[in-house]
């Protein structure tokens, strides 16, 4: 047996040893792992997790201890190699013979040599031990201030930031490009990723440096001054502004090193010493160390594959990456920076909807090169996989909404090399008979093949592959619940349970993530769970749920009182105008009868409820997942050709179903004749009156693909009518899925509307009365949100736009005139940053 000594036990290292030992049928060698930290291999790649509350034991990869031939020496750091008598001297000065080395000892982050660098209160972000100084610390920094200071706003920058975020910071990220993740996302991704993160509460200073961190009068770190003047109180800084390969071992052991640092290597990752390899961070592949863990396995695989005699080479490197960060999705593939000659751009820019999609393209517009997508990366999964292969389709379909965007492309498009997962370099061939060979669901593919186990991005394309096989799909919501919403209702229901931390622990496993967690909290809701910021309720909101009022481009929020139906007094519209006038409001009305506040910062949006709610007014439910208008016209209150009442109808429903969550958001609409001046039947439920009652419509809108109602009963009387409103309602909360409109839920059912009819007219599956009981729960147990919040203490505590300076408005928010109202202040329109005369096409005008 031969000795194989590897040095460093990060991720590179156990995917090498764990892949020799796989390989290594003929038992040839013997193992031993040299690991710096103190603790067994980790996920790096999901460190962040453990800020949130993952535990150390969550992100351990498999221990490969338990195999005989492997040996890990955990916090004993190789200190020297002697090439000559291939020896390794260990920390604790054990002498250990080789026959094969293998250096995978990683990266270091790089700290810039800025005046104070080294004060407490600065750290950097790499390491388990890293983040739980950073933890230890946020208690501390908040003495000095509640900002947290991150340099350096690449991918990890914004890890960083997210990480102090959670701990109870409001992260400012430095970054001396002129725009946020410049080398994973181009200028126009940038400027989208700018307001996205900001939308969150992350400020960014771009296109400036850090001239030093200075201390307080306890020798800590407590102020940042940046190169633009800024000065940024703080009492904690994360340098990440990128890393540098831990190179030394081998400088010293006289191994060649790359031009600019890392361990040269061939394409069989053998360094200068035939019998030495490099793998991971460490290594320097014709000049270049990879930052990502893709190409490090890539590596690990050749060297795993070169010690059984193999003759594998590392392919290049897929340096794609996506993630979702503070909510934000971001995702860069291939060339995104289109650096190729003659590469064109095809760009949907969508700067009110926040959402970017660039794809790069061949000078013939055939092949895709690479791509950024930013506020929606759902394309990503598809797409990279195709890069440097012949696009499916026309490329501005490809990436807009419109077009039917790369979901439709489906994972037929694929050519069986196809890499769909690049993090393991699986591809759909091998996909495919890991399911011939009868792994039929996404976990059993992601063990047998290791798919999906990397970022997770390939995902939805496993899925896909299921599918197209012909293998019925799981409808579990995420990997934290094994149910669909619609059975997690069930399971709510039949329980009683009134919490997430509950739910989960009894019916789901981990923590949680930013699919479940809105879901459970509409269930909940739906449910009559108590005030949407009620408890740990709070913490699972969306955005806008979060402060009950809608987030809007420059950091302010509008406010939409509830107008039943369009109805409105002249003392009400007076307030509505007062209160806008004093508080300098936009306001503008709506396409649903009602008027829209803009501008209100988060401080102010207690002062206007209070004024509105005195005046009578409630919340409009605009920011929520959740009825929101009853739009109608003036029926027999003033037309002439009306024939019932549909002001009195509109109001009555609008008042019955406020409040109500669903999942998504829901409108309606009456008219009084069959003129339909209400357009009732562009709306989730039309109400259209005839000579001998109301008809009923259900299923319109659809959202990006437009839905008109379907007739569903005809000639109701107002009893029957909102009977059979509130059956249709509550039988989609329980079984409509996430995020799915009523369209698409009646298109889902089996036997699509007419099943809804004989569920809601002819009571087929016995539930109505279950159903109506439900809605008149919902209707007794309805509260005002607004009013509840004024007259909690703790929940009126939040609305301020600086916890340590709760008077104190965000000085960063700045309106400009435009037809004699305020707007907020824009540097200039979204730069496109790509060069004539590639192709652009801008905006999007149905995702605002
Ligand atoms: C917070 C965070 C998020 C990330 N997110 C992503 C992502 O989304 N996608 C992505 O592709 N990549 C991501 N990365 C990068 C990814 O984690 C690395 O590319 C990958 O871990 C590199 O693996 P490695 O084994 O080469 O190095 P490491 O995982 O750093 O392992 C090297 C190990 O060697 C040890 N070591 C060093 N010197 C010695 C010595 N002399 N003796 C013994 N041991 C030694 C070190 O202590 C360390 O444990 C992220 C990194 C961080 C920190
Ligand atoms: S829908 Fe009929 S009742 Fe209503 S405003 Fe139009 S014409 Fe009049």
């Amino acid at each position: 047996m031969g000795q194989l000594v590897v040095i460093g036990n990060g991720m590179v290292a156990h995917r090498l040893v764990e892949g020799v030992c796989r390989r290594d049928t003929h038992r040839q060698w013997r193992v031993t792992v040299l690991g710096e930290e103190p603790r067994p291999a980790y996920d790096r790649v999901a460190l962040s997790s453990y800020v949130e509350g993952a535990s150390e034991e969550e992100l351990r990869l498999a221990d490969l201890s338990a195999d005989p031939r492997v040996e890990l020496r955990l916090g004993e750091p190789a200190a020297a190699i002697d090439r000559e008598n291939r020896t390794v001297t260990t920390a604790a000065g054990a002498v250990l013979d080789y026959d094969a080395l293998v250096l995978a000892t990683g990266s270091s982050p790089f700290v810039p040599p800025v005046a104070g660098r080294d004060l407490p209160g600065c750290h950097v972000y790499r390491t388990v031990d890293d983040l739980d100084a950073i933890t230890a610390e946020a208690e501390a920094a908040r003495a000095v201030s509640d900002a947290g200071v991150v340099i350096g706003g690449g991918l990890l920058g914004l890890e960083a930031a997210n990480a102090l975020r959670l701990l109870g910071l409001e992260p400012h990220v430095v970054e001396a490009a002129p725009w946020l993740m410049p080398r994973q996302v181009d200028e126009g991704g940038g400027a989208v990723l700018g307001r996205l993160v900001s939308d969150v509460g992350v400020r960014s200073h771009t296109g400036t440096a850090v001239d030093a961190v200075e201390p307080g009068d306890d020798g800590r770190a407590s102020r940042v001054v940046l190169g633009d003047g800024t000065v940024i109180d703080t009492g904690v800084v994360v340098f990440s502004v990128g890393v540098r390969p831990r190179d030394a071992l081998a400088r010293e052991a006289g191994l060649v090193m790359g031009e600019r640092g890392g361990v040269a290597v061939d394409g069989a990752c053998r360094t200068s010493d035939p019998a030495v390899h490099a793998v991971g961070e460490v290594a320097s592949v014709d000049g270049v160390c990879y930052g990502l863990v893709a190409p490090g396995n890539a590596m690990a695989d050749v060297v795993a594959d070169r010690l059984v005699g193999g003759d594998a080479v590392f392919p290049g490197a897929d340096t794609s990456t996506k993630l979702k960060l503070l909510g934000v999705d971001v995702a860069s593939f291939g060339d995104a920076l289109a650096t190729a000659p003659d590469a064109l751009e095809v760009v949907v820019n969508d700067a009110p909807g926040k959402r970017y999609a660039k794809l790069v393209v061949s000078d013939d517009a055939t092949t895709l090169l690479g791509g950024v997508l930013v506020g929606d990366a759902s394309a990503y999964a598809t797409l990279r996989p195709l890069v440097g292969r012949e696009l499916p389709g026309d490329p501005l379909a490809l990436v807009s909404p419109s077009g039917g965007g790369a979901d439709g492309v489906g994972a037929d498009a694929l050519p069986d090399d196809a890499q769909v997962c690049s993090c393991h370099a699986v591809t759909k061939g091998a996909l495919n008979a890991a399911i011939g060979d009868g792994n039929h669901d996404v976990a059993d593919l992601k063990s047998c093949t290791q798919a999906g186990t990397g970022c997770g991005s390939c995902v939805p394309i496993l899925r896909k592959l299921l599918s197209s096989a012909g293998v019925e799909q799981s409808t579990a919501l995420c990997e934290h619940f094994a149910y669909s919403r619609a059975e997690l209702v069930e399971v709510v229901r039949a329980t009683g349970v009134t919490t997430f931390s509950e739910l989960v622990s009894t019916h789901g496993r981990g923590r949680g993530c930013d699919a479940c967690k809105p879901v459970v909290a509409s269930i909940l809701a739906s449910l009559g769970n108590g005030h949407v910021l009620g408890g740990e309720q709070a913490a699972l909101q969306d955005t806008n749920d979060h402060v009950l009022a809608n987030m809007q481009r420059n950091g302010t929020y509008s406010v939409v009182p509830r107008v039943p139906a369009g109805e409105v007094t002249p003392d009400q519209l007076v307030t509505i105008g007062e209160v806008a006038r004093e508080f300098g409001l936009y306001t503008k009305i709506t396409g649903g009868q009602r008027i829209d506040m803009f501008g209100a910062r988060i401080e102010q949006l207690p002062w206007i409820w209070k004024r509105l709610t005195d005046a009578g007014f409630e919340s409009g439910h605009a920011y929520g997942k959740a009825l929101r208008t009853v739009k109608s016209c003036v029926g027999t209150t003033w037309c002439r050709y009306g024939v019932q009442d549909s002001v009195g109808m509109a109001v009555h429903l609008e008042l019955r179903y406020r409040g109500l969550r669903s999942p998504h958001k829901i409108k309606a609409a009456v008219s009084g004749c069959a003129r339909e001046c209400a357009e009732a039947r562009g709306k989730d439920f039309g109400i259209i009156a005839t000579e001998n009652g109301w008809n009923l419509y259900v299923g319109g809108n659809g959202g990006f693909s437009p839905r008109h109602a379907q007739l569903l009963a005809s000639d109701l009387d107002d009893d029957t009518l909102v009977r059979y409103v509130d059956r249709f309602l509550m039988f989609y909360i329980r079984t409509a899925e996430r995020l799915q409109r009523t369209a698409g839920w009646i298109e889902d059912l089996e036997g699509g509307l007419d099943h809804l009819r004989d569920v809601v007219v002819h009571d087929s599956l016995g539930i109505a009365a279950e159903l109506e009981e439900a809605m008149a729960a919902h209707v007794a147990g309805y509260t005002d949100e607004w009013r509840d919040v004024l007259e909690d203490p703790e929940k009126l505590s939040r609305f301020v736009s600086f916890v340590n300076a709760p008077e104190s408005p965000d000085p960063s928010i700045r309106f400009e005139t435009e037809r004699q109202q305020p707007v907020p202040a824009m540097s200039g329109p979204v730069p496109l940053g790509m060069p004539a005369p590639h192709a652009t096409v801008e905006g999007s005008p149905d995702v605002g």
